[in-house]
């Protein structure tokens, strides 16, 4: 059975239920799941031609699965880029960035608010084989300048960041990652293609953890680059049907029919944070809210450019407290009277997570490393999911209104 073909210029949302692999002979209307590790050939030959990449065809699922390629292919449809490699996390598709595109004597910069394992990865690991990486500022383009070295080939960037939602400016770093000679790489897992599209403002590849929001019900652990045709095929490809980090059938199904759901899910949740952090905003025992959606974010307009005018799902706040020692206090009372929210590090669930940054997630950096971030003791990162914000309100009201009667 031959699939009907797609038109042109589709938009977002459809591309997101109907780009990938097209149906097999059964003309099954759900993506099929081809849970299977190798692929009989038809003949000897056919054998030779497809190992040796003379003519299409899938032999192994390390090398090539029709469920991942089905993912891969919505994935970049929704980015808008030519092409999209699937990993077996967010971080082994930084992995496999950094083997791709650097070689002993490289030089990285990158920047100091990214996600913690990605940070190691680059200050640790990558420092093994030879790369240095110059750690900047979030929000200052002049630190970035002024980071560039001849030998520079790559920029690394996350927008917003964890758990402050700093906002980097995608353009004016692919503007200077270009002028040098270098190529800009950006983490979209916080905004998803649903509110931001790095490769718009001049990005060069686009990291996802899919783990995040493109699953979006908390299931399974995935990742994926996305890029032109020239390197996904040429340089990434062959690095991991070698290397082996590819994304289970399984793990890409779940993240294939989670993109379906994708963009309502996005503006649902990000509506929920907006009116949370307005919420937050009037409650006398919090100190200060971060969230792109205020106005009161100093990087809110670009946040609205870049973002298509929504803050995202995830709302940090700070409790008053006269100290480090009450702040933590006061933080793990108000996370330990919730009855809904999912005390976790995860996000991008349907369920609300709710976390305490400084002992979790940032627990491994030193207090001054720590201050020198701006994540307080006091600190709360919440990432809003779909349950009623009137009830994600009532959980977090039970802490924070009787914070005064804690000795
Ligand atoms: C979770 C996360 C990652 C890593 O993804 P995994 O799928 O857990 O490997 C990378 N970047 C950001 C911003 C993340 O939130």
């Amino acid at each position: 059975m031959t699939a009907k073909k797609l038109p042109d210029n589709l938009h977002r949302d459809t591309l997101a239920v109907r780009a990938g692999i097209a149906p097999s002979q059964y003309g099954e209307n759900s993506e099929a799941l081809y849970l299977t590790s190798s692929f009989v050939q038809p003949d000897a030959e056919t054998a030779r031609k497809r190992f040796a990449n003379e003519e299409d065809g899938y032999t192994y699922t390390r090398v090539g699965n029709p469920t991942v390629t089905g993912m891969e292919q919505r994935l970049a449809a929704l980015e808008g880029t030519e092409s999209a490699m699937a990993t077996s996390s967010g971080m082994s598709a930084v992995l496999l960035l950094g083997m791709g595109l650097l070689r002993a004597g490289d030089h990285v910069v990158c920047s100091q608010s990214v996600f913690g394992s990605t940070l190691r990865l680059f200050a640790v690991e990558f420092a093994k084989f030879g790369v240095e990486t110059t750690f900047v500022s979030q929000t200052d383009v002049a630190e970035w300048r002024a980071a560039l070295k001849p030998n520079t080939k790559l920029f690394f960037a996350e927008t917003p960041t964890n758990p402050l939602t700093d906002i980097c400016d995608i353009a004016a770093l692919a503007e200077l990652a270009h002028a040098g000679g270098a190529l800009l790489a950006v983490d979209n897992c916080f905004c998803t293609p649903a509110l931001q599209r790095p490769v718009e403002f001049g990005a060069d590849f686009v990291i996802h953890s899919g783990t995040k929001y493109l699953d979006g019900q908390g299931r399974v652990v995935a990742g994926a680059i996305c890029g032109s045709h020239k390197y996904v095929n040429d340089v990434f490809w062959p690095i991991n049907r070698t290397a082996g980090m590819v994304l289970s059938p399984f793990n890409a199904w779940v993240v294939t029919k989670g993109m379906e759901t994708l963009a309502i899910r996005m503006r649902a949740q990000c509506d929920a944070a907006l009116a949370l952090a307005q919420w937050l905003q009037q409650q006398p025992n919090v100190a200060h809210v971060y969230y792109p959606g205020l106005a009161s974010h100093p990087q809110h307009e670009l946040a609205m450019r870049q973002q298509s005018g929504l803050g995202g799902a995830v709302v940090s706040f700070d409790v008053r407290a006269s100290g480090a020692e009450q702040g933590r206090k006061r933080a793990f009372h108000v996370i330990d009277s919730t009855q809904v929210c999912s005390v976790t590090t995860n996000l991008g669930d349907t369920k609300t997570t709710i976390a305490h940054p400084a002992t979790t997630s940032h627990g491994r950096l030193t207090e001054a490393q720590r201050q020198a971030a701006g994540i307080g003791q006091g600190l709360i990162r919440v990432a809003m999911g779909l349950e009623h914000l009137g009830d994600i309100q009532a959980d977090l009201a039970r802490g924070l209104h009787n914070l005064n009667t804690l000795s």
